[in-house]
């Protein structure tokens, strides 16, 4: 035919297709759930377009959208028709030759790691349709579009060496997507098979289906429905089909409310995320609907940023239904109906975290960096978001981690502050200096492993009226230490600081009598009023800039009642030299004590120095 063009595909479609035709997956299925998936899709938009009073410019405007399976045992092949917007002859070059999608790059790369080396993936990042490759050796595409004056095409591939293009005439609108099947997948040209699997998740696809001329669903929105009559089964089934994936998902709230808007919904947390796998940034896949009418799929601006792991679907009544979408994203109407689902979904995770912790820790461990996002970008969410943190601490078993609520309900009369302490692990928290100040008062101290947190609790500042402060900024005081044997003078503790400040010169900030230290002979903490010692590494790790920067000087707090002070005080009288010797070592112990020592090579040099004096 003279009209009929071949084109390759794009280079990463070809990828896609090597790693689908190529590789065995178990779940092949799958292609029914992203076919049928896109049938609705385009019979949503179909929707869409006559909600918004596009009627009469529809080709065919009283064929109601819907969608029709196939299957023809005989002839080994399956087709999977929808009258819902078509595609024009530029619509099907861009859609299925070409990926918009920037998640297609971060597919191939999970594919090729192998990690989830998973065709069930396929529809997350919008590539579903060329699953339909794992089991057809050739496709054909049917489709007419929407527009009135479109004419109808053929577009027809075989996967690998592109596709071709040709006019078909007499097409309805719509969409028929026809699969010649491979010898070892004929099996889904069986009637029985495919209601099996269409069956599944049919119930929520918002059209009716026909599989071989026969209704398999009862069209009934889910979210539309009372609580009381969906079945677990349902909402699984309701998730994975919504959400591509083919996991239960780790929680579901389905609600409804009246006031400030009218609103029913059913969100759902998935139980990995793709972001905290390092493998894209993901985007909300929440879609919106009004009156059960799809208005924006993957809805912008519904929730905030640090949301973005949830999926599922809001609808709402009270937004205009022809409303354009740009106008949507900044109306006051999507800034309430963003506060009244925030606030829902903050207290439904409030909820679940009593009624079954250890769901929640595991929810915590998957999403825990969403919630200290929101804390850092989110004033208005902040109080809310410092609920659900949870922390390591001192007075927790190793592993279990509490609330800040928590925390102060178990705050002694005397303690007016909480505590916490960034260490690389809880052992490292109770045996370092900082932490014998609350050992001794028997304060409790929250144990922060990753540097991040320590901005986080700093950004709340107060949580129920108490302080939230650094145990390094902490004015606590030993209580009563028993007098040491030997232990300095205060005159010769004032006279010992003095002089090692004088001796240490710019390695040190200030040098000053400690009350905060019970067993060690001294502590390094930083010199700035507000930042941690800690909190300056993590700064100076993150900008790259300034790394060349030599390290600031941190404070040196003596314990006058240490033996290794008092002899250093002695020393200094006798000999000098080896006593500003023992002191550059004493305070690279401190330092390196609170984390803050970057190179030990020079260290070690004087150590050997030190160890040749004893043993002379
Ligand atoms: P996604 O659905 O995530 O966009 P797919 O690979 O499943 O990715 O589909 C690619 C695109 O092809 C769709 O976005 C849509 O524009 C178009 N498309 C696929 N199937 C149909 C259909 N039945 N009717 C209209 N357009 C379709
Ligand atoms: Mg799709």
């Amino acid at each position: 035919m003279s009209q009929q063009e071949t084109h390759v595909f794009q280079a990463e479609i070809q990828q896609v297709l090597d790693i689908v035709i190529h590789s065995l997956y178990t779940d092949r299925e799958v292609f029914v759930r992203e076919l049928v998936s896109n049938a609705a899709d385009a019979c949503e938009k179909l929707r869409f377009l006559q909600a918004g009073g596009a009627a009469a410019s529809v080709h065919q405007p009283d064929v109601a959208p819907a969608i029709r399976i196939e299957t023809n045992a005989e002839a080994g092949t399956l087709a999977i028709a929808d009258s819902g917007v078509g595609m024009t002859r530029d619509e099907l070059v861009q859609n299925l030759g070409t990926i918009a999608h920037s998640g297609t790059k971060a597919f191939l790369k999970a594919l090729a790691d192998g990690a989830r080396s998973d065709a069930r993936l396929i529809g997350q990042f919008g590539v579903g349709f060329y699953s339909a490759f794992m089991v057809a050796k050739r496709v054909t595409v049917l489709t007419r579009s929407h527009q009135p004056d479109a004419t109808g095409w053929r577009w027809t591939s075989e996967g690998a060496g592109g596709y071709r293009i040709e006019p078909a005439a007499d097409l309805p609108r719509g969409t028929q997507v026809l699969l010649e099947l491979k010898d070892d997948a004929k099996d889904f040209a069986g009637k029985a098979r495919i209601e099996s699997v269409v069956q599944r998740y049919s119930n929520f696809v918002a059209f009716p289906i026909d599989v071989d001329a026969s209704r398999v669903n009862a069209v009934q929105a889910i979210w539309a429905r009372s609580k009381a009559d969906v079945t677990e089964e349902e909402y699984k089934a309701f998730y994975k089909f919504l959400g591509h994936d083919n996991e239960d998902p780790l929680y579901r709230l389905h609600f409804t409310a009246d006031a400030p808007l009218s609103i029913q919904s059913v969100l759902f947390v998935p139980k990995h995320n793709l972001e905290t796998l390092g493998l894209t940034r993901v985007d909300s896949e929440v879609n919106l609907h009004c009156r059960k009418v799809l208005i924006e799929p993957k809805a912008k601006g519904l929730f905030p940023d640090w949301l973005r792991f949830l999926k599922g679907v809001v609808d709402c009544e009270d937004l205009p239904l022809n409303v354009s979408r740009e106008r949507m994203q900044d109306s006051a109407l999507l800034r309430k109906l963003n506060r009244a689902l925030t606030s829902k979904v903050l207290r439904f995770l409030g909820e679940e975290s009593t009624k079954d912790p250890d769901a929640y820790a595991a929810f915590h461990a998957e999403y825990g960096r969403f919630l200290r996002e929101g804390i850092l970008s989110d004033h208005e969410h902040r109080d809310g978001l410092a609920k659900l943190l949870r922390f390591e601490s001192s007075t927790q078993e190793p592993g279990k981690s509490t609330s800040l609520a928590a925390y102060v309900s178990r705050m002694p009369a005397e303690q007016k502050e909480i505590y916490f302490l960034q260490a690389p692990s809880r052992d490292a928290a109770l045996s370092s200096p900082q932490h014998e100040v609350f050992a001794a008062r028997n304060f409790e101290v929250l144990v922060l492993k990753d540097p991040a947190d320590e901005f986080v609790l700093d950004r709340i500042g107060e949580f129920e009226g108490k302080r939230i402060v650094a145990a390094e900024k902490a004015e606590l005081e030993v209580p009563e230490p028993a007098a040491a044997e030997g232990q300095l003078t205060p005159e010769q503790a004032t006279g010992l600081a003095e002089w090692l400040k004088a001796t240490l010169a710019d390695a040190v900030a200030e040098v000053r009598v400690s009350k905060r230290l019970a067993a060690s002979p001294v502590i390094a903490v930083d010199s700035d009023g507000f930042m941690t010692a800690t909190m300056r590494c993590t700064l100076k790790a993150m900008n790259r800039d300034q790394k060349d920067q030599p390290a600031s000087s941190p404070d040196l707090e003596i314990n006058p009642r240490h033996p290794l002070v008092s002899r250093l005080e002695g020393m200094r009288h006798k000999d000098p030299d080896l006593a500003a010797q023992a002191a550059a070592q004493i305070l690279d112990n401190a330092r390196m004590a609170a984390g803050l020592v970057e190179d030990p090579r020079p260290m070690i040099q004087r150590m050997n120095q030190l160890l040749e004096r004893v043993l002379a």
